[in-house]
């Protein structure tokens, strides 16, 4: 029911970063908030390569039970302040539907990611914060199944939603997952919604993320999310994925070169 495709807005009401077809909006950040001056040193890396929102896990869904799982309330405080300081509006996800109210205290826009892309319950809640909401694709979903969970968030209202492809699984163990890049103007052609990019998670490897990156932008994404960190060797979360120093700088020169608006 939306002929024109959508613009998301996100932030505080003046400083508000859009997401949509008019502009290409670059998010960066940690995989996992670890500590305060871990977010800070990676927020300014983000801010450097001219990324316009904050990423940072504070409460993460790791496959394995024994893998670090957030900071949980903590993170949230220190990504909230870390925002503050660098004047990134922050995106943090939310894995369960009673965190929701504190999470959405703390960040300007609700990350659920690719293994609760089919959690309804969290879908309704978080379509119930009065926040944007940043849909991953579960790696297991198809195309209409994401769109569907993107319906469980607009059936309560909130129409401030972005896709978000980040691979997903098929029988190719060269990559973790497949970046499915034809899900862009697939979902384009059917939907208004503003569909970003996650190279970090679809790869799982620092050397995949820009040319993830270039064909995103190639393919007509809106945006990009990407994983940074100050010491990747011992980051607590995917750290083989995480860019820092020349792999940043080679995105933040191929993010201004190739799209028309940063
Ligand atoms: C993330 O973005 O931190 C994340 C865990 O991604 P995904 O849900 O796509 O695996």
């Amino acid at each position: 029911h939306h002929p024109d495709r959508s613009t998301v807005h996100v932030g505080e009401p003046g400083a508000q970063v859009a997401i949509g077809p008019d502009t290409f909006t670059l998010i960066a950040g940690p995989c996992a908030v670890e500590s305060a001056q871990q977010t800070l040193e990676a927020a300014e890396m983000a801010r450097a390569a001219g990324a316009r929102l904050l990423r940072g896990g504070a409460f993460k869904s790791r496959t394995s039970p024994y893998s670090f799982q957030g900071l949980g309330p903590q993170g949230l405080e220190i990504l909230a302040d870390i925002g503050r300081a660098t004047g990134l509006p922050v995106v943090t996800e939310v894995v369960d539907a009673r965190d929701v109210a504190l999470v959405a205290e703390h960040a300007h826009m609700l990350q659920v990611g690719a293994r609760n892309m089919a959690n309804f319950g969290l879908l309704q809640a978080v379509g119930d914060a009065g926040r944007p909401v940043l849909l991953k694709r579960g790696m297991n979903s198809t195309v209409e199944e994401w769109l569907m969970a993107a319906e469980y968030v607009a059936q309560r209202g909130n129409l401030d939603i972005v896709l978000c492809e980040r691979g997903i699984r098929t029988f190719e163990p060269a990559t973790r997952n497949t970046l499915d890049i034809s899900a862009v103007p697939v979902v384009q052609a059917s939907s208004h919604l503003p569909v970003i990019v996650d190279p970090s998670h679809a790869g799982g490897r620092r050397d995949l993320v820009v040319p993830l990156s270039r064909a995103a932008i190639a393919v007509g994404a809106d945006g990009l999310l990407v994983d940074v960190h100050p010491d990747p060797e011992n980051a607590l979360c995917d750290g083989p994925q995480a860019l820092v120093g020349a792999d940043l700088r080679e995105l933040a020169s191929a993010v201004r070169r190739l799209t028309p608006v940063v």
